[in-house]
């Protein structure tokens, strides 16, 4: 590019792209971002499982993007990022655009898959909520569960990477049902490719296993973990048993009115078309522990579309998850490692990647830390009670306080107030760029 002012150009206006943008402009005035999103509006995504059961109103976790970035001197194009030519330089857009740029962000969350892993007979649901759409359909068939109770199977498939969603969406159903004083008519059902509840594919956090497999009894619900969910029909699912080795020990179809299934994640087409420098074979972002493509140091990856391999190689195939504070973590290294760029600083800095979760049940949850997020970890602290569910509604509240009106993702105060309270920090100086996302140095 011409100019001296560089231009980054982030593709995708969820928690990775917004918190990148807002980080690179703390950090940097004198910069051009542009922000590219096939949405419109930004959506709190964690509280999606609300929105599906507890019917939440989406108004609260949405923000426009077209007010909230060009506030922020941020320019934001409503359009799809079609191709990347890593060598040119440019990102081709679906309405015709051509951007060219210094550096370049990905940050496309993930293509939500469940074929053919899963086979889907015709006229047959897979119900999710893992975007808003998906969410909003879910509501409906929740208000018809309601009118006409029946069984439901919820779970993940082979290759499932996130799996507090799962959980979240029994949990919270469990809850809905009982207020409706429905519960005793409805059998419900966790089929999951973990090995064991709370597997979460992070190798089990703490006590999560033997927390999930007392709240599940606790609330009678049946569980199957080491599942390979094979087939769903219109009003049944079936899946297979598995031994330690992943062999298929027995086959059972389970009834079902709703069936949930977490699906398992593929990178967008857009990564694809920069190459295979730049794509794993699932379309992920290669990209290493500072976030940038070793075979192109000007191209980043934050959040859902960073490829991180499995914590541990388990029966059925699970992913690592990549939670909300990772992703806060990756943005703010990636927003850092721009600027040392650009100033001709040759530090780099990696997210340490601790993650603090919240899950809700309705009524109760739980609170997690675990630091760092990938085993073996140096912090792990686990609480539940009332007060989770209510922290899960404060931390929204908040999170669309910062999008909306602050102008750092990672405020100062927020920033102290981890450091004080847990002694967890989000970035560290890396001694060398090799390995992948989420090792050591
Ligand atoms: C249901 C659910 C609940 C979760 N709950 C929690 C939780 O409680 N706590 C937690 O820590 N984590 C949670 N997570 C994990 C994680 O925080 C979220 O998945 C988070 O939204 C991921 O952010 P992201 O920016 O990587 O991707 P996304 O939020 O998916 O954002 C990507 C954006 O890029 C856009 N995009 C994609 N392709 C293109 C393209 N070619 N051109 C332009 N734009 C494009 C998409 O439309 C989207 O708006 C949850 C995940 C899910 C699915």
């Amino acid at each position: 590019m011409a100019s001296s002012r560089k231009r980054v150009v982030i593709v995708g206006g969820g928690v990775g792209g917004v918190a990148t943008a807002y980080a690179l402009r703390h950090l940097m005035k004198n910069l051009d971002i542009v922000l590219v999103s096939d949405r419109d509006k930004f959506t709190f995504t964690p509280s999606l499982p609300h929105v599906a059961v507890l019917d939440k109103n989406p108004k609260g976790i949405q923000a426009e993007l077209g007010k909230i970035l060009p506030r922020r001197n941020i320019q934001f194009i409503h359009s799809k990022a079609e191709e990347v030519d890593p060598d040119t330089q440019k990102v081709k857009l679906a309405n015709g655009q051509v951007l060219e740029y210094d550096y370049l962000v990905f940050a496309t969350g993930a293509k939500l898959k469940w074929e053919p892993t899963v086979e889907i007979e015709e006229g047959a649901k897979i119900y999710s909520i893992c975007n808003l759409e998906h969410a909003l359909e879910t509501r409906e068939a929740v208000h018809d569960l309601i009118k006409n109770p029946g069984p439901v199977v919820v779970g993940s498939i082979p290759g499932t990477s996130c799996f507090g969603p799962l959980y979240e969406f029994a949990f919270m159903l469990d809850y809905r049902l009982r207020k409706h004083h429905i519960r005793h008519k409805v059998d419900m059902n966790i089929v999951t490719s973990e090995p064991y509840l709370g597997y979460a594919g992070l190798g089990g956090i703490g006590p999560s296993k033997r927390y999930l497999e007392d709240i599940t009894m606790e609330k009678t619900i049946w569980t199957y973990p080491n599942a390979k969910v094979k087939k769903v029909g219109k009003d049944y699912v079936e899946f297979a048993i598995c031994d330690e080795d992943g062999k298929e020990k027995k086959t059972i179809q389970l009834e079902s009115k709703l069936t949930m299934l977490m699906p398992y994640f593929e990178g967008p087409d857009v990564i694809k078309s920069a190459g295979d420098k730049v794509a794993n074979p699932k379309g992920f972002v290669k990209t290493n522990r500072c976030m940038y493509v070793p075979d192109y140091p000007n191209i980043y990856g934050v959040g859902v579309c960073v490829a991180i391999p499995p914590v541990q190689k388990t029966p059925i195939p699970t992913g690592t998850p990549k939670t909300g504070q990772m992703i806060e973590g990756m943005a703010v290294a990636v927003a850092h490692n721009i600027y040392n760029d650009i100033k001709n600083i040759p530090e780099k800095v990696a997210p340490k990647l601790p993650a603090i979760c919240i899950a809700d049940f309705g009524d109760k949850g739980f609170f997690v830390l675990a630091d760092p997020v990938i085993p073996p970890r140096n912090k792990v602290l686990y609480k539940e009670g009332r007060w989770a569910h209510w922290m899960k509604e404060i931390f929204e509240k908040y999170f669309m306080f910062k999008v909306k009106a602050i102008k750092n993702i990672t405020p100062w105060f927020e920033e102290l107030g981890l450091k004080i309270m847990f002694d967890i920090e989000y970035i560290e100086p890396c001694k060398e760029c090799s390995g992948p996302t989420g090792s050591r140095c």
